[in-house]
């Protein structure tokens, strides 16, 4: 029943050539591509409002510093990822994902580089406020006495925004693996957890979905209309993003063949670093996760409709096979998938690199 909404599983058999099964389900989404982006006006997010620009004319230098002030603060707030009320519990999942790794060598070095790196990005973007405060100071204090002309004063850091997806909800449940697993539930696990990770990295997130819930409007009326509506909801998201941004979708797989185990990632062929992306995470998850793991990263082609028209760097990825009865246990694990999920969000650090 829940096929016809499963519009990308595939077996990751496909990177090796034989047994490829492609859900027929994407085909029916053909007709709507016109109506793609018309739709979803929630989903835009909300970007570069009033972030950028300073009239020199109204400004004086202590209003620009307080102006700044401000921004700074609410930058560093986001980056720092969580409030002070869930700083300890954060530090407690961090120190439990890291207790619970497999290869637990190989983990704590993962962990100081990205300690590391974060550190690293966090005193590059503090040299940066500090840089800008200077430079937004002697501006000001120069447009004060000339008042004059108009200038606009750019922001001179951008934090990437990533897009986390999480695949189906709702009356979608995805795929059905061993013992009825419905896929739906382990994507939004897994999902959840990459938000935490990639906040904690100084990212800037925004989820498709943080409940058990699709995003068909109100209006669409039958099951096909509703998951085309779906579609388009998600779709209009990844459009709202800007061009240094990132979409990563989160999936479960699953095979006839019940062997078929392990993470495989996706990409877009319609922008070069979607390739590049994909590269960086599954090579992550294999180093810090599935060390057994073969597989390699496949462009995807229209049987993965989000990605086969997205127009910012995207990526699918299949966490791993639910119809394995061995990886379904896994998949199910809450320490497993805050493992997977820091491997991706390594992954999608060591791509900005
Ligand atoms: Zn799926």
């Amino acid at each position: 029943m829940l096929r016809d909404f499963h519009e990308q599983e595939r077996t990751g058999e496909g990177s090796h050539g034989a047994g490829e099964e492609i859900n027929p389900g994407i085909g029916e989404f053909e007709a709507a591509e016109d109506e793609i982006g018309g739709g979803a006006d929630d989903a835009q997010r909300e970007n570069n409002g009033d972030g950028g620009c300073v009239c020199a004319g109204l400004v004086e230098a202590e209003l620009l510093k307080q102006w700044h002030g401000e921004h700074t603060a609410a930058r560093t707030e986001q980056a720092i990822h969580d409030t002070d009320e869930n700083a300890a519990e954060g530090r407690e999942k961090f120190l439990l994902h890291v207790a619970s790794m497999p290869r637990i060598g190989m983990a704590m070095r993962g962990c100081t580089m990205v300690i590391i790196r974060f550190k690293l990005r966090r005193a590059l973007w503090g040299a940066s406020a500090v840089a800008a405060v200077f430079a937004l100071t002697v501006l000001g204090v120069h447009l004060a006495r000339e008042a004059t002309k108009e200038v606009v004063v750019e922001e001179s850091y951008v934090v990437p925004v990533v897009l986390i997806d999480a695949g189906h909800g709702g009356e979608d449940g995805g795929a059905v693996g061993v013992d009825g697993l419905v896929e739906k539930d382990l994507n939004l696990g897994v999902a959840l957890q990459l938000d935490w990770f990639l906040r904690a990295l100084g990212y800037e997130t925004v989820m498709t979905r943080c409940e058990d819930c699709d995003l068909h409007s109100e209006e669409a009326g039958n099951l096909r209309e509703r998951k085309r509506s779906d579609i388009q909801a998600r779709f209009a998201m990844m459009e709202a993003l800007s061009e240094d941004d990132l979409f990563v979708s989160i999936h479960m797989n699953k095979f006839g063949q019940a062997s078929a185990r392990g993470t495989q990632v996706f990409y877009s062929t319609n922008l070069p670093q979607s390739a590049v992306l994909a590269e960086s995470i599954q090579c992550s998850v294999v180093r810090l996760l599935q060390p057994n793991n073969s597989r390699q990263v496949k462009p995807s082609g229209d049987e993965i409709y989000l990605l086969y028209r997205a127009q910012r760097v995207a990526v699918l990825v299949e966490c791993g096979f639910i119809s394995n009865a061995a990886e379904a246990v896994l998949l199910q694990d809450e320490a497993y998938q805050r493992q997977m999920a820091f491997a991706i969000a390594v992954g999608v650090l060591d791509y900005h690199e």
